[in-house]
């Protein structure tokens, strides 16, 4: 069952092709890749997706509805959580108070139910001892951390992640994919996930899209995409070696 779609999407910037009739279609539950170039159109397929960007032409579909010129916080309402490719948290506020920014989108929530459904996030995330924390006391990996709370604190259905490995040193990498695991077996979130970290995104990804020049070249299963001769002319390169999926 499709949960997300984006339809023969075109977006300009300019004289700039940012996207050129891009398909992709996100079952429930489903991991799904982007990958791609620096400049290949991957953050902007994603902020068309959430709203922040406006296609030219095309369509997203979520859950059976066309949402294509729905406002973001709508977005967010109906099942769309993400996080950005440059970090964005209050840094005023600490962990909890970040955290509640996204949890009080859904707008139904009492102040003290906002605390608890936080909390909760906060918990499954491994920030708990770091929930009265002021943001800028926390390490660069732990703040990514908390975004990616901050987007789980509205429940999505879809979660979608630019490149949220980034800058993380190893030991974080793997406990954002054991995190990210987690969600999908305890809550059947689907995640569409932006990223450069090819070990994550092989172990991971059921589904990969790799773009290039605002072009959708492949489509397909890790071991798929690992083969084909347009990705590694595009992108991933002569010398790479299988990743260990
Ligand atoms: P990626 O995330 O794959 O690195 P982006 O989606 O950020 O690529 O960018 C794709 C292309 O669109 C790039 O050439 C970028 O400079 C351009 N672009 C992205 N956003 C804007 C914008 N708001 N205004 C003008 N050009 C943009
Ligand atoms: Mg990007």
């Amino acid at each position: 069952m499709t949960v997300l779609e984006a339809r023969n999407i075109h977006k300009r910037y300019g004289g700039l092709a940012a996207l050129t009739d891009v398909d992709l279609t996100v079952s429930k539950g489903q991991f799904v890749a982007v990958i791609g170039p620096n400049g290949a159109g991957k953050s902007t397929l994603l902020n068309v997706l959430t709203g922040l960007a406006m296609p030219d032409e095309g369509q997203v579909v979520l859950g059976g509805r066309a949402i294509t010129r729905m406002a973001t916080n709508r977005r967010i309402r109906a099942g769309l959580g993400r996080t950005f490719q440059h970090g964005r948290v209050f840094p005023r506020l600490n962990v909890l108070e970040n955290v509640m920014t996204g949890a009080a989108i859904r707008g139904d929530l009492s102040e003290a139910a906002l605390r608890e459904v936080s909390m909760e996030v906060i918990a499954q995330m491994g920030l708990a001892e770091d929930a009265d924390e002021a943001i800028g006391s926390l390490s660069y990996g732990r703040r990514r951390m908390v975004e990616l709370a901050r987007a789980l604190a509205c429940r999505p259905q879809v979660l979608l992640l630019d490149e949220p490995a980034a800058g993380l040193n190893s030991g974080e990498v793997d406990q954002l994919v054991d995190r990210l695991t987690e969600l999908r077996a305890r809550h059947g979130l689907a995640i569409v996930l932006i990223e450069h970290n090819m070990g994550m995104v092989m172990r991971l990804a059921e589904r990969i899209f790799v773009l290039n020049f605002g072009c959708k070249i492949a489509e397909g299963t890790p071991a798929e995409i690992q083969a084909d001769p347009a990705v590694l002319s595009a992108y991933l390169g002569e010398g790479y070696v299988h990743a260990d999926v």
